[in-house]
């Protein structure tokens, strides 16, 4: 490629509502442009890279035996509707209608297309397994898009769907993915983690979310660095406490009994039924819609998200962080459970304000502010805050580990990938059955994986920059190497080598770009420092009649003079 006939555009700064740096960054680097709120128009630098995060992601798809398909972006309300998605997903669904008044959801996934696919193909057992991959663009009408593409409305996804025969063989299949992704984020050169998850909304039996370690992270993420448990901080949380870590607080005290859970404890306080996963608890809500009383389902999900001063109201991505200067004032101020109360299924954030009453337990109040929720119950000060807050930490460092091998640690990461066994849950919803060996039809076992294609990109740049721009992997780098001839015009000597280098490089199979636009090597540096170019060749007469150029690695302090032939052997 030649700089004068690609585009190249960078900005000394970034626009305002870019708050974290990756957005800085592919702002100024002239990756990405922005349309509206979380749609973005991928620009030619931004495209390669993408690009290049999608072929490693198809190689190791392919090389673990799915097979690649493409589903349409715009479907039918009715698949929607016979898993009950269509409802249940709230406004996060994206749903359109056609001139004749039908409904369509631009998908946010696609679990009901590719089980629809599937029930009119497969026959037989002898058919099976079968895994089927897209990357594909998706729409989630998320309550707060930001940060660029880490949390866009419209974003790429690679989705893909397992089916098997029976639970055995799903989880050979989930594994064969586990696997497949372990060498996907291995070859992007990124420091990830695998923890364990909760399976959330999805229902099912098992997941793993992939994250990109980085201090910026969302996501508080729990290892022990002496044994292999690692898990989110959600799911550590729903974890049975060791011995050790039984709640100190008063109340609490009373009814802690290790090997149950923080939220089976407080349920037990609160006396009520806990949901199939433990950290929620079900509730019914009643209110008034247009007069009418309606009943709706509602989920208290209980988190001990808060430490010291700091109280965040649930790790519902989208929820601001409140601060406080002591755990008197919370309860002064807001009374915050920390938890989230939401409809079951969607985790949106609350956003009605409405007075609710909740069957089986005094009332609940959400604020005119959606971020508070307040308990109004009868004996909030005395049996319920107090032990709450008090004793809903979050699992801390150095909290034994509930393998027994070692203590726990904690680091931040952004989820960058998810798999999940759905076993029959869509399957038996949409009747995708098949005949096994004894010709009696069965549901088949299904297992789905996702991994956030353009969310790579800021994820990589969260995890690697520096004061002058970002810092590429050479695998997903927009270019490796940048040739910065100088005077390229004037010089024929420094035209010539390189040319010469150019068709070196790119017979040697690296993909190359020759800056040949005449900058001056300040202006030209810091582009490509921005823009975050692994290698860089700088070609000077001075060198040249000394047999040499300057190579310079982007994490390198200074350049060093290397013969021409070695520069080749090097990068290739
Ligand atoms: P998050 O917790 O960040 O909202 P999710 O758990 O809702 O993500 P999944 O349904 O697991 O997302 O989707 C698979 C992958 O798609 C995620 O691991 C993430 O990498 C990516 N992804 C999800 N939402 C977005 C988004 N709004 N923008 C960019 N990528 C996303
Ligand atoms: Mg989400
Ligand atoms: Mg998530
Ligand atoms: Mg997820």
């Amino acid at each position: 490629m030649r700089a004068t006939r690609f585009f190249i555009s960078t900005q000394k700064e970034a626009p305002s509502d870019a708050e974290i740096v990756s957005h800085q960054l592919m702002m100024r680097a002239g990756m990405i442009k922005r349309l509206g709120s979380g749609i973005y128009t991928y620009m030619p630098i931004g495209l390669r890279v993408i690009r290049k995060v999608e072929a490693i992601i198809r190689e190791e798809m392919n090389k673990a035996g799915a097979i690649e398909l493409l589903m349409p972006l715009v479907q039918p309300a009715e698949l929607w509707q016979e898993t009950g998605r269509w409802d249940k997903m709230g406004p996060e669904l994206m749903r359109v209608k056609d001139r004749h008044g039908r409904e369509y959801a631009i998908q946010p996934t696609s679990e009901e297309v590719i089980t629809d696919v599937v029930r009119g193909e497969i026959k037989s057992y002898r058919q099976l397994p079968l895994n089927f991959y897209h990357i594909q663009t998706k729409f989630r009408d998320e309550r707060r898009p930001r940060f660029g593409l880490m949390r866009g409305r419209e974003f790429t996804m690679k989705d893909a769907y397992s089916f098997d025969r029976d639970l055995a063989g799903m989880q050979a299949s989930y594994k064969v993915m586990f696997d497949a992704y372990s060498a996907i984020f291995t070859r992007f050169g990124l420091r990830f983690r695998a923890v364990a998850a909760d399976n959330g909304a999805i229902g099912g039996t098992g997941s793993h979310e992939f994250h990109v370690i980085a201090s910026t992270g969302e996501d508080a993420l729990v290892y022990c660095p002496t044994s292999d448990f690692a898990a989110n901080m959600e799911a550590a949380e729903a974890m049975p406490l060791a011995a050790a870590r039984a709640p100190a607080g008063a109340a609490l005290a009373k009814t802690a009994t290790p090997g149950t859970t923080k939220c089976e404890q407080v349920a037990a306080l609160l006396g009520l039924e806990l949901s199939r996963t433990v950290k929620t608890i079900a509730l019914t809500v009643e209110k008034e819609v247009d007069g009418k009383q309606v009943k709706e389902n509602w989920m208290l999900l209980l988190r001990g998200d808060h430490e010291l001063n700091e109280v965040k109201v649930a790790k519902v991505p989208g929820l601001a962080t409140h601060r406080f200067a002591t755990e008197a004032e919370i309860l002064e101020c807001y009374g915050t459970v920390p938890g989230y109360l939401g409809p079951i299924g969607t985790r949106a954030p609350v956003t009605v304000v409405a007075d609710r009453t909740v069957a089986n337990m005094a009332d609940f109040v959400c604020g005119a502010n959606d971020k508070d929720f307040h308990y109004t119950g009868a004996n909030w000060g005395r049996d319920i805050a107090e032990p709450l807050v008090a004793d809903l930490r979050n699992v801390v460092e150095g909290d034994a580990s509930p393998d027994g091998k070692g203590v726990l640690a904690i680091e931040r990461g952004i989820e960058v990938g998810h798999v999940f066994q759905l076993g029959t849950a869509y399957s038996a919803a949409m009747k995708a059955t098949f005949l096994d060996e004894n010709g009696k039809p069965a549901p088949l076992q299904m297992g789905c994986y996702g991994i956030g294609v353009t969310r790579i990109l800021g994820a990589a740049i969260e995890q690697n920059f520096d004061d002058k721009g970002i810092i590429w992997p050479g695998a997903i780098a927009p270019f490796e190497v940048v040739l910065c001839p100088m005077n390229y015009d004037k010089i024929e000597m420094v035209r010539a080598e390189t040319e010469r280098m150019y068709g070196a490089l790119q017979a040697a199979g690296v993909d190359v770009i020759v800056d040949d636009r005449g900058l001056r090597p300040g202006a030209m540096f810091a582009d490509w420092e921005l823009i975050g170019v692994p290698h860089r060749v700088v070609i000077g007469e001075r060198g040249l009649k000394e047999g040499n150029l300057e190579y310079q690695g982007r994490r390198d302090t200074e350049a060093t003079a290397v013969t021409p032939a070695a520069i080749v052997e090097f990068l290739q």
